[in-house]
């Protein structure tokens, strides 16, 4: 992790509501959105040592924290001659902590390799991940949330390192038909849609609803200004699918969980109800 990235995750700490002010403000500065939405996610928990992350089992959907006891890593360095160069592979085994769990997941990364001061062979550059196991990244969600929506969050997932913009720009319909089904707002424009909903959810959920919206635009209309066109990385890509998981989440799952609570209470309250009738006569 570079020097910058660990100067910015020390100043989200202090005032993370700030930045996300900053990154309204710098919309074009993507750094900020990055940082921001990757807070907002909990992609990245900001605590007191960076060894420790939050992290999602793609088999469980249970959330863990990740200790190095979890991970096993491993790099080996390629110093054959040839056109680009030495080259790094970095393999990463995740094994989920959940006692019911336990599946792993693996990830391989291809790097350039170059030689430090003292002659040895180091991992440099990240040229591309693969995701193995599981082979997407996509969640599993109950049947209650639309075939549609989930079609559209599958994809991206799929397709997320293959090409970040196809990726991205999935990622903003299947927001957009979040939005429509889950607040049924007005059909338009994704961002006229977006403002209908302005008042009905937090001021960060918001933000990073837009932030989404504008990366999403890219992919969408790139043919239309070729000016506007910015390269989406997969990266970025995966905290835009994060988002979607949010939404899901916080949205979909949360009413559906609630009601089940509340029916549960109810039944309850009604057979208090019936017992003390019973006792009556
Ligand atoms: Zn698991």
């Amino acid at each position: 992790m570079g020097d910058f990235t660990r100067f910015a995750f020390a100043l989200l700490t202090r005032s993370h509501l700030l930045l996300a002010g900053c990154a309204r403000v710098l919309g074009r500065c993507r750094w900020f959105v990055v940082l921001f939405l990757r807070h907002r996610l909990g992609e990245v928990q900001l605590g007191d040592s960076m060894d420790t992350y939050d992290w999602t089992c793609p088999f469980c959907n249970r959330g863990a924290t990740i200790t190095t006891e979890s991970v096993h890593e491993s790099t080996t360095i390629m110093t054959l001659r040839n056109a680009e160069g030495a080259q790094a592979l970095e393999s990463s085994f995740i094994v989920c902590p959940n006692s019911k769990c336990k599946r792993f997941s693996l990830s391989v990364s291809l790097l350039s390799a170059s030689q430090n001061e003292h002659n040895r062979w180091e991992a440099r550059k990240l040229i591309q991940t693969w995701q193995l196991i599981p082979s997407s990244q996509a969640q599993s969600f109950p049947a209650y949330i639309p075939k549609v929506i989930l079609d559209d969050y599958s994809e991206a997932c799929l397709i997320c390192d293959l090409s970040p913009k196809a990726s991205a720009t999935l990622s903003r319909r299947c927001m957009q038909g979040i939005i429509r089904d889950f607040w049924r707002v007005k059909p338009g424009r994704l961002v006229d849609e977006i403002a209908q909903i302005k008042d009905k959810v937090d001021s960060l959920t918001w933000d990073a609803i837009e932030a989404v919206r504008k990366v999403g635009n890219i992919g969408a209309h790139m043919e239309a200004d070729i000016n506007l066109i910015v390269d989406v990385e997969p990266n970025e890509a995966k905290l835009l699918i994060g988002l979607n998981e949010m939404l899901l989440k916080e949205w979909y799952i949360a009413r559906e969980s609630k009601k089940t609570r509340l029916s549960s209470l109810v039944q309850l309250a009604g057979k208090k109800d019936d017992v003390k009738k019973q006792n009556k006569t």
